[in-house]
């Protein structure tokens, strides 16, 4: 494989945007991992070579990975599927029918981008990648949508069918051939002849992939330093269904053995609030904060009384933090003040994603940051540390702050500054914002099951278990973090379609079908139906799934309408059987949604492999299709 251009050349160039659409094209036809990652390092190298802009060869590596810009760089191009589409239509004088066509031919914007474009009259192409870089900076700058709509439709017009093909899918995030960024980086490390853990460790400390080419070549990775305010992954956990299989896990001894070993794991409560990483303290960025949700989307201004809260921070962190910032992991918390508890999930729930906090949401649902990892403190990233250490110092932290990160319960909105909540005039008390989660050692079923029914009788949805020498893995769902949960059978799923409602909800979208990711998912987004379900939302909820998705159809059959899968559920049901009613052979009985799980990415959510794990492990399996109807009638 090759970049299509002629292997003399030897004249530095403008680079193509078309070379990379090209390799594209051909990564999509391959399947092998090693001649992916050798045809990039050879592009990667290609580009450095020859192109007259030095920073287009970290382009071509970022672009290559499905991101417009690097992670590190807060701009966004806030494009999405509407504006894409109405932008292609535009452009390509098709019908929304064929479009709707199209799409459902490949279930790919950019390859039926391609289908429209491709017969039609159509620009020679020619773009350069810094003419694509220059479109991505000024539509993230763009101040309306109708700005932002005429760039795109001029990148468009410009392109040739393979171009568009690759701009629209750069747009959208996701270039489905199979390439990740992880493969990219190997891809560097070969290409700049490094050791891809330096370009790996590099690009966790700065996010961003296009200086980590730009430091490859020039022999810098070393001098890579961790960068604040970009989010690190979250380590996940694993589900147990019983004391006795998490020692087994632990140990590594058979079922028969785990009540005479003895583990050494920190056992917590699992909350039932939002997962958030906090970074503050910067001295160098006096008072700056943000607040990462699990899905790495920034939610800071969602939740200003913590943000007030940890601005503080900065003042203590040059005398007793050692002069550096701070990244804390831990839970955000709805709470009861008087009582000193969480409130339910229900109750934070309606507060997440809300961008303008009155006063009197911070008075009815006060929120607090429960912390249980410190991953960065004192100039050094901890996430190679055992749990331990790692604890032990957070327990210092949070000892030293809890005076420090307070902030009062209202604010006087008179006061407040254009810039920020920071420096209003308190209102009433200080609420203590940072809280430790306790923890403690357990090291026999025994210990780990008392300690669970006292989670229960708090109110908590299970407990986490942390193997005490552990590491912190981002981004991973490893044996080391393990949980065990109340309601034992729930999947993460996304809602793929919706059915208009009866009676009171005639009208609205309430009937969702949702799907588990397929054994094809990493390859080409594959999502295999399992069920569908209406009941467990609020009707404001149901009128807001409803309202999106009416934004998000992209198949409007009368009745039913295909949906962008995006709206991630939890899922509870009484059992699985199996059932060609869905793609994915499997069907749920009496699905019910606990919630809406806008805090997790669809790349997270349950496989077909889950479920039919799940399936397996039933003890009186339900065998045939006969009560399929419950489903349906429920
Ligand atoms: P799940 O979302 O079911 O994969 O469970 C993992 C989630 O549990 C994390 O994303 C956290 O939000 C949450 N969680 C609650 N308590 C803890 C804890 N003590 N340690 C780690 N994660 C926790």
């Amino acid at each position: 494989m090759g970049l299509g251009l002629h292997p003399k050349v030897v004249e530095k160039t403008m680079m193509p945007f078309v070379a990379l659409a090209q390799l594209a094209e051909e990564l999509a036809a391959t399947s092998s991992r090693l001649q992916k990652r050798a045809a990039i390092a050879d592009a990667i190298a290609q580009v450095h070579r020859e192109s007259v802009d030095e920073e287009d060869a970290g382009r071509f590596a970022l672009y290559l990975a499905g991101t417009p810009f690097a992670e590190a760089d807060p701009r966004k191009l806030n494009a999405g599927g509407a504006l894409l589409s109405k932008a292609l239509l535009e452009v390509s004088g098709a019908t929304g029918v064929e479009l709707t066509a199209a799409y459902k031919r490949h279930g790919d914007l950019g390859a039926a981008g391609f289908d429209l474009l491709v017969g039609k009259a159509q620009a020679a192409g020619g773009l350069s990648l810094v003419e694509v870089a220059d479109a991505f900076a000024a539509m993230a700058s763009a101040r309306t949508t109708a700005v932002r709509a005429g760039l795109v439709e001029g990148l468009l017009r410009r392109a040739s069918a393979l171009e568009a093909k690759y701009l629209l899918k750069l747009m959208i995030g996701d270039m489905r051939i199979g390439v990740k960024q992880s493969l990219v980086e190997e891809a560097i490390a070969a290409a700049a002849s490094v050791p891809v853990a330096e370009v790996r460790h590099a690009v966790m400390l700065e996010a961003d992939l296009s200086l980590a080419v730009r430091r490859a070549f020039a022999g810098t990775l070393r001098e890579a330093r961790m960068r604040l305010f970009h989010p690190l992954g979250f380590m996940l956990a694993s589900p147990v269904a019983s004391p006795e299989e998490a020692v087994e896990r632990f140990a590594s001894v058979p079922e028969d053995e785990v009540e005479a070993v003895q583990i050494a794991a920190f056992l917590e409560d699992k909350y039932d609030g939002m997962r958030a990483q906090v970074h503050c303290g910067d001295p160098e960025q006096p008072g700056r904060v943000t607040i990462y949700s699990r899905n790495r989307e920034e939610v800071t201004e969602s939740y200003p009384e913590l943000e007030e809260a940890f601005a503080k921070v900065t003042e203590v962190g040059e005398g007793l933090l050692g002069g550096s910032g701070l990244i804390l992991d831990g839970e955000i918390l709805g709470w009861d003040i008087r009582e000193s508890r969480a409130l339910p999930f229900a109750v934070l729930g309606q507060r997440i994603g809300r961008k303008r906090v009155s006063n009197a949401w911070r008075e009815q649902v006060p929120v607090v940051f429960m912390a249980f990892d410190l991953l960065y403190a004192e100039g050094a990233l901890l996430l190679g540390r055992p749990l331990e250490e790692r604890r032990n110092r957070l327990e210092g932290v949070v000892e030293r702050l809890v005076e420090v990160a307070r902030s009062p319960l209202a604010v006087d909105e008179r006061a407040k500054l254009p810039q920020g909540l920071m420096f209003a005039e308190p209102e009433g008390e200080l609420v203590e914002r940072l809280l430790l989660a306790p923890s403690r050692l357990v090291e026999s079923v025994e210990d780990i099951e008392r300690a669970y029914a006292e989670a229960r009788a708090r109110a908590n949805e299970g407990v986490m278990l942390k193997a005490a020498d552990s590491v912190y893995q981002p981004g991973r769902r490893g044996l080391a973090w393990l949980k065990m949960k109340r309601e034992l059978a729930t999947l993460d799923v996304v809602v793929t379609g919706a059915e208009f409602g009866h009676g009171k909800r005639a009208g609205i979208l309430s009937d969702y079908t949702f799907a588990v990711r397929g054994p094809e998912y990493e390859k080409t987004g594959e999502l295999l139906n399992v069920g569908k379900a209406y009941s467990g939302l609020t009707d404001a909820e149901i009128a807001e799934m409803s309202a999106w998705m009416m934004e998000h159809t992209l198949e409007d059959r009368g009745f039913f309408r295909t949906v962008e899968p995006l709206r991630v559920l939890e899922v509870a049901f009484n059992n699985i059987m199996r059932s060609d009613r869905h793609a994915s052979g499997f069907a749920l009985r009496f699905p019910r949604i606990v919630r809406i799980r806008d805090d997790k990415p669809v790349e997270e959510i349950d496989t077909v492999e889950r479920v039919e794990e799940v399936y397996e492990s039933q003890v009186d399996k339900p065998q045939s299709h006969a009560d399929t109807a419950v489903e349906a009638s429920e």
